[in-house]
C-alpha cells in the first residue's frame, strides 16, 4: 500500500510529521475512485460528474481531482469561480460548472478559464447571453431550473419561455436539484421529478441532470444524462437508514495523550458535564473542536454524545469536547491498546462518518467540510 504524506507532494495542507500532529487524517484515493466508478456503473448510459466544492468536501482538491480524472471523470462541479480556477489548474480539459451562478460582471473571468456558469436567474441568463454576443465566446453554461426547492434557479414558467427565446444562450446542460433526494416517496421528490420531465420536453436536445448522491439511488432512471454525486464519493451513505453501499474514504485517528482513572462521583471536563458512576478509565485524546471535531459531539448532562472506536469496540466520548482535547471512556480496554501514544479512531471503517455526525446532531457533510488543518494527512492508494 503506497502511502505518502501530503507535505511530500508539495502543496496542500496538513502537518508533515505524524509525531508532531495530534491526529492523522487518511484519505483513501483507491476507495474514492471505486466509489466514483460504482455510481458511474449504476447508469452506464449516463455520464458521471463529481462535485468537488468546498475543497472536495474538505478532503483536498489537489488529491481528489487527479484521482477522479484517473478514474475517468471529465466533469466537475464547484461552488465558486475561485474553486473552478483551482480545478482548471489540475484538469486542463475537464468541463467545470460553477454552482453558485454568475456574479455580476464576471463573464470574462469565466471565459478565461473555460468555466461554465450554472445560470440561476433570467438576469444571469441574459447577462451571459450578452457576453456571448459581444465577445464571440462559445463556452458552455447550465440552466438551473427551480422545481420546488426554492433555493436557486429560474421558475418553471421562465424555463418554458426561455426554451422558446431565440436570444438565449445554447445551454450545455439543464439541471435541477432535489430537496429530499434520500426520500423516494416524499411528495416533493415526486413533484420535482415530474416537473423536471416537463423541462426536458421543452429542451429536448439539451443534456439533463437531476441527481446528487442520494438522487442516483432513486428508483426509475434518475441519472438522466449526467449524475452529480458529491458526498457518496467521499464515503458518505447516500441511502440513510440502509446499509452504506460506498467504501470508506476518510479515516480520522487521534492520539492518546494520557490515560487516567476517575472515581465514582468525580466529573470530567468543562462544565462537569459527565459524572463517573463507577471507577472509569478514560483516555484524553489530541482532538478537539479546533480540529473540526464538533463540540456538539459532547456528552452533556446525561445526553450521550458521539462514540470512538478502539480495540474492536465502540466507546463513548464523555464530557465536553474541548478546543484541543476530548475524553473517551476506555474502561476494560487492554493497557496495550489504551496507552499513552496509542490511537483511537473517530471516523473510519470502525466508526462510520454518518453515525458520528448523527450523534453530534448534524450530517456527515458538515463534519467533512469542517475537518481542520492540523492533521497529519496521509494519502493512500
Ligand atoms: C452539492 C450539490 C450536489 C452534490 O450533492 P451530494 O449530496 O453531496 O451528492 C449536487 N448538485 C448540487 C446542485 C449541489 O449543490
Amino acid at each position: 500500500m503506497a502511502e505518502q504524506p501530503l507535505g511530500a507532494q508539495g502543496g496542500g495542507t496538513g502537518w508533515s510529521s505524524a509525531n508532531d500532529a495530534g491526529a492523522t487524517l487518511s484519505i483513501d484515493l483507491g476507495a474514492l475512485a471505486t466509489n466514483w466508478r460504482m455510481i458511474a456503473a449504476r447508469s452506464p448510459r449516463s455520464a458521471c460528474a463529481a462535485v468537488v466544492k468546498a475543497d472536495a468536501y474538505g478532503l483536498g482538491l489537489g488529491v481528489v481531482v487527479p484521482a477522479l480524472i484517473n478514474a475517468g471523470c471529465g466533469t466537475f462541479f464547484v461552488a465558486h469561480l475561485e474553486e473552478a480556477r483551482r480545478v482548471r489548474n489540475i484538469a486542463e480539459t475537464a468541463h467545470i460548472y460553477v454552482l453558485n451562478g454568475l456574479p455580476p460582471g464576471s463573464s470574462q473571468a469565466f471565459a478565461e478559464i473555460e468555466a461554465r456558469p450554472v445560470l440561476c436567474s433570467t438576469d444571469e441568463v441574459f447577462e451571459w447571453a450578452g457576453f456571448l454576443r459581444t465577445s464571440g465566446w462559445r463556452g458552455g453554461s447550465a440552466l438551473q431550473v427551480d422545481t420546488g426547492m426554492n433555493r436557486l434557479g429560474v421558475s418553471m414558467e421562465q424555463a418554458r419561455d426561455l426554451s422558446q427565446a431565440v436570444d438565449r444562450p445554447p445551454f450545455s446542460l439543464i439541471m435541477t436539484h432535489l430537496a429530499c433526494a434520500e426520500q423516494a416517496t416524499h411528495p416533493l421528490t415526486v413533484r420535482q421529478r415530474e416537473a423536471f420531465e416537463s423541462v426536458r420536453d421543452w429542451f429536448p436536445s439539451t443534456p439533463a441532470s437531476l441527481a446528487n448522491s442520494s438522487g442516483a439511488f432513486l428508483p426509475g432512471d434518475p441519472a438522466l444524462d449526467l449524475v452529480r454525486p458529491g458526498y457518496a464519493l467521499y464515503g458518505g451513505n447516500p441511502t440513510p437508514g440502509l446499509r452504506n453501499p460506498m467504501r470508506n474514504v476518510v479515516t480520522l485517528e487521534a492520539r492518546i495523550i494520557q490515560v487516567r482513572t476517575v472515581s465514582p462521583g468525580e466529573t470530567v471536563g468543562y462544565g462537569a458535564a459527565w459524572t463517573a458512576k463507577r471507577p472509569t478509565r478514560i483516555a484524553i485524546v489530541s482532538l478537539g473542536y479546533a480540529d473540526g471535531y464538533l463540540r456538539s459531539a459532547s456528552w452533556e448532562d446525561g445526553r450521550p454524545g458521539a462514540e470512538a472506536a478502539i480495540a474492536d469496540s465502540r466507546r463513548p466520548v464523555i464530557g465536553r469536547v474541548s478546543m484541543d482535547m476530548v475524553a473517551v471512556d476506555v474502561t476494560g480496554v487492554s493497557e496495550l491498546e489504551a496507552r499513552r501514544g496509542g490511537f483511537i479512531q473517530f471516523i473510519g471503517p470502525d466508526m462510520p462518518l454518518d453515525d458520528v455526525a448523527n450523534r453530534a446532531g448534524t450530517i456527515g457533510y458538515e463534519f467533512l467540510t469542517r475537518l481542520g488543518q492540523r492533521f497529519h494527512r496521509v494519502i493512500k492508494n
